[in-house]
């Protein structure tokens, strides 16, 4: 099964990237291509008939397999980056976290009004991250078609947060 093969590759970093933190550590899986590849099928299969126009992928472990799952299903693929990183006109969104704020940011060509968009980051931890670009992205005139991660944090209850924006949620290892 996906989530096992996910499970026995990631590695725990304890105390990463602060004390307290036990940081999933995906690195390992992109050193072995045929998991890289079932994970996107897993995505895809998981999908179903959901119809999705653009895939959202979240900076930067959401580039990984946002943008190969976006040309697998044929559909473009947008970077949701951290604030200054995106060269051309952006709408920008800011923010809590537990300490402060963050700033993230879309290209304002990125995707037409109406268009279906996939968020796709590697983990759902609090959901705080993704819930920020489907703010953007819904103010831009997106509509959330679902949300895809590798790895769920279910502790943090990330997925509780996200339903009400979409129930569509895809977590492949949790
Ligand atoms: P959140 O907004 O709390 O859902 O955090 C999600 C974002 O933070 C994702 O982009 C993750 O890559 C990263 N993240 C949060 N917690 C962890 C963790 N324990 N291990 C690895 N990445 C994490």
């Amino acid at each position: 099964m996906i989530d096992q093969q996910i499970k026995a590759v990631i590695r725990d970093i304890r105390d990463f990237p602060k004390p307290g933190i036990i940081f999933k550590d995906i690195t390992p899986i992109l050193k072995e291509p045929p998991l890289c590849n079932d994970i996107v099928d897993a995505f895809i299969e998981q999908l179903g008939d959901t119809r999705v126009d653009v895939v959202a992928g979240v900076e930067s472990r959401g580039f990984l397999f946002g943008l190969t799952l976006a040309n697998k299903l044929s559909v473009p693929f947008v970077p949701v980056r951290k604030a200054g990183k995106l060269p051309y006109t952006i709408k920008q969104k800011v923010y809590e976290l537990e300490y402060g704020t963050a700033t993230i940011e879309v290209h304002t060509d990125a995707f037409e009004p109406g268009q279906r968009i996939l968020i796709h980051d590697d983990l759902l931890a609090t959901g705080g991250t993704v819930c920020a670009a489907s703010d953007l992205i819904q103010e831009m005139g997106g509509i959330i078609a679902g949300f895809s991660f590798v790895v769920g944090l279910n502790f943090l209850n990330g997925k509780e947060r996200i339903t009400p924006i979409s129930d569509n949620i895809i977590v492949l290892a949790e």
